[in-house]
Formats: C-alpha cells, sequence, structure tokens
C-alpha cells in the first residue's frame, strides 16, 4: 500500500514540474490586455508577475475543482461532494481580482475538464486517470493537489504586497489546509501513508495534525 502511495505521488508530481515549468514558459502570453482598466484599480496596476500569477491560479482552482468532481462522479465519498464548492469560491475570487485589474480571463468557457493551458490539460487528464483506477489513488491525487497548491500559492505570495490579492491568496491557502486535513483523514482511515511530494514532512504533520481552520472557505 504504502509503495503504491509512493509510485502514484511520485508519477503525479514529474507531471506536476513540467506543468510548472510550462506556466513560466508561458509567461507574457497574457499579452494584449486593457491597461486602462488596470489602472483604474486603487491599488495600482497588476506587474506582469502579478498578471502571470492570477492567470495561473484562476485555472490551478478550476483544475481542484473539476478533478474532485470528476471524482465524486465515480466515488462516493463526502469529501469529493462538498470540497468542490469550495473550488469554485476560490475560482470566483481569483476571477474578480482578474476583472479588478484588467486581466483577460483565462477561463472563456468553462468547460469541465477542458484548460487553456496545454500543460494543465494533460495534468488534468493525468490526474483523472490515475483517480479513476481507485479510490485509494484519488484520495492520494486529492492531498498531491492541496499541498501542490499550498506551495504554489505561498511561492506566489511574495510577488505581490497588494492587499486583495495577499488577501486572497491566505483565503486560498486556508482552505487547501482544510481541504489537505480532509483528504489526509480519509488516508489516515484507509490505512494509507501519503508522503509528502511538495510540503516538507514537518510543515504536512504542522497542517494534519492541527484542528480544521475557520473562515471563508
Ligand atoms: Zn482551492
Ligand atoms: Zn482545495
Amino acid at each position: 500500500m504504502s509503495s503504491h502511495t509512493r509510485t502514484a505521488g511520485q508519477h503525479a508530481v514529474s507531471l506536476l514540474f513540467s506543468f510548472s515549468l510550462g506556466a513560466c514558459a508561458s509567461v507574457g502570453t497574457g499579452g494584449s490586455n486593457p491597461a486602462t482598466l488596470a489602472g483604474e484599480n486603487a491599488n495600482g496596476p497588476a506587474t506582469t508577475e502579478e498578471r502571470v500569477d492570477l492567470t495561473f491560479i484562476r485555472e490551478e482552482e478550476k483544475l481542484a475543482r473539476d478533478t474532485y468532481v470528476a471524482f465524486g462522479a465515480q466515488w462516493d465519498l463526502q469529501v469529493f461532494a462538498s470540497i468542490p464548492q469550495s473550488e469554485s469560491s476560490h475560482m470566483t475570487a481569483i476571477g474578480t481580482l482578474l476583472a479588478a485589474y484588467g486581466i483577460p480571463d483565462p477561463i472563456t468557457s468553462d468547460v469541465a475538464g477542458h484548460f487553456v493551458d496545454p500543460t494543465l490539460q494533460a495534468l488534468a487528464n493525468n490526474l483523472g486517470t490515475e483517480g479513476r483506477a481507485s479510490i485509494d489513488a484519488a484520495l492520494q491525487v486529492g492531498v498531491l493537489i492541496e499541498e501542490y497548491d499550498i506551495v504554489d500559492i505561498e511561492a506566489r505570495r511574495v510577488h505581490t504586497t497588494k492587499p486583495d490579492i495577499v488577501a486572497t491568496y491566505d483565503r486560498l491557502t486556508l482552505g487547501s489546509r482544510n481541504h489537505l486535513r480532509a483528504f489526509h483523514t480519509q488516508l489516515v482511515a484507509r490505512n494509507l501513508i501519503y508522503v509528502p511530494q511538495y510540503l516538507s514532512q514537518a510543515a504536512y504533520e504542522a497542517i494534519v495534525s492541527s484542528a480544521h481552520e475557520s473562515g471563508t472557505p
């Protein structure tokens, strides 16, 4: 069981790394933006880095939502029924920031399982395949998505000092920590040992051993 967990996790990790690199390579493709709209924001226009980050996180949250919705259709587990609503609210929170800063929304047609970024598309396809194999694998994919989101958003958080963006990032990582706890609890109930792929073991343990955090989901 443990070795299966490791194998599945490592497989997904290589995908996530390539997807992360792909995101870096696509910097600037969000190009033709209405600068006039951005200039109207009280916090000033978004920097190129902020624009790239918000554009990326918008689809990153969609990947979480779409993946869990698909798993919920196959596996009868409460976590897959409830967490998509939270991911949907995360998508909306980022969408609100995109609009506030005049950044084009990468989601022009919200089709489940469809992504503008081809690397994200490949990642969603692969994680979806993993999660359809078994309920255990689906839960592992869930934990992996959440720890990746935490690490990714925390890394991007230092790119900005804008209070609305920082507050939204903090809200999303709070939600991810709660989701991580929920998936982890399910894995423990199945006697599965998950090996963190992005968080340190200490950081992972600190999250899963602490209580559910209240706040806007
Ligand atoms: Zn989220
Ligand atoms: Zn989440």
